[in-house]
């Protein structure tokens, strides 16, 4: 991305976590995605999307093929969609992408917006201090595991996909809050390995602005917010970046 004058702005969002049982922010989003067109450049998902995603076979959902066709509507009119996956939706592949014209980005990746080295991630891979979700996000990126489950009929892996969710949400309100969150250290370590002075993630559901010092650098932090009430996004252009709400409806 240059830092030409007049530059159209790249938004980014996360954590929609869409769903057919939550139909007014899912038409919250497909509203914000038909406002986007021709002012924006670039569309950055960073991850979670989708409440889960049991795999693209699963594109013959209704609900899912509308959140597809949404999302190719938006590259149509000229913008680049650009897709992350989250702990939720890392099975979304190929299928997906080519159905919703988006570009899967591994996570993290680092783009230049207005000169400035920028770290795009999820998040989840930030919360260092839960060492049970690093271990279960380590077994289940490996290529086989996402092969043997792939392999399994469509509703078997939503009902397995369903129990898992069930057990980690008791398993998270036994959790501390501050294992929930990014671990500063971590955050720093990313910015540094990467050479950037600014990073955009998701996950946390806990939008804010963060300064960081790395190395007598200032460094800023963007934590996008989630979907599950009312929405939002980060718009950064020419001006450098912005926090916008939406309320549903
Ligand atoms: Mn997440």
């Amino acid at each position: 991305m240059s830092g030409s004058p007049g530059e159209l702005s790249a938004v980014f969002v996360s954590d929609v976590h869409l769903c057919p049982s939550r139909m007014e922010m899912a038409q919250g989003f497909l509203e914000f995605l038909e406002n986007l067109s021709g002012e924006v450049q670039s569309l950055y998902i960073l991850g979670d999307l989708f409440e889960y995603w049991a795999g693209d076979d699963d594109l013959g959902d209704p609900f899912n093929a509308r959140i597809a066709g949404a999302l190719r509507a938006v590259s149509d009119q000229g913008a680049a969609v650009y897709l992350l996956h989250g702990n939720r939706d890392f099975l979304l592949g190929p299928n997906f992408a080519r159905a919703a014209g988006c570009v899967l980005l591994p996570d993290p990746t680092v783009i230049r917006m207005q000169g400035v080295a920028t770290l795009l991630t999820h998040g989840d891979t930030l919360c260092t201090e839960d060492a049970d979700y690093q271990a279960f996000r380590v077994t289940v990126r490996q290529p086989a595991w996402r092969q043997t489950f792939l392999a399994r009929p469509l509703a078997e892996r939503k009902a397995e996909i369903e129990a898992l969710r069930r057990r980690s949400e008791t398993e998270k309100s036994r959790k501390p809050q501050q294992i929930m969150d990014v671990y500063p250290a971590a955050v720093e370590a990313a910015l540094r390995q990467h050479g950037c002075t600014r990073i955009i993630h998701g996950h946390t559901h806990r939008p804010a602005r963060h300064a960081h010092n790395v190395d007598g650098r200032s460094c800023e932090r963007w934590v996008l917010p989630d979907w599950y009430r009312s929405g939002g996004f980060l718009r950064c252009g020419q001006g450098g970046c912005e926090a916008v709400g939406i309320k549903p409806g």
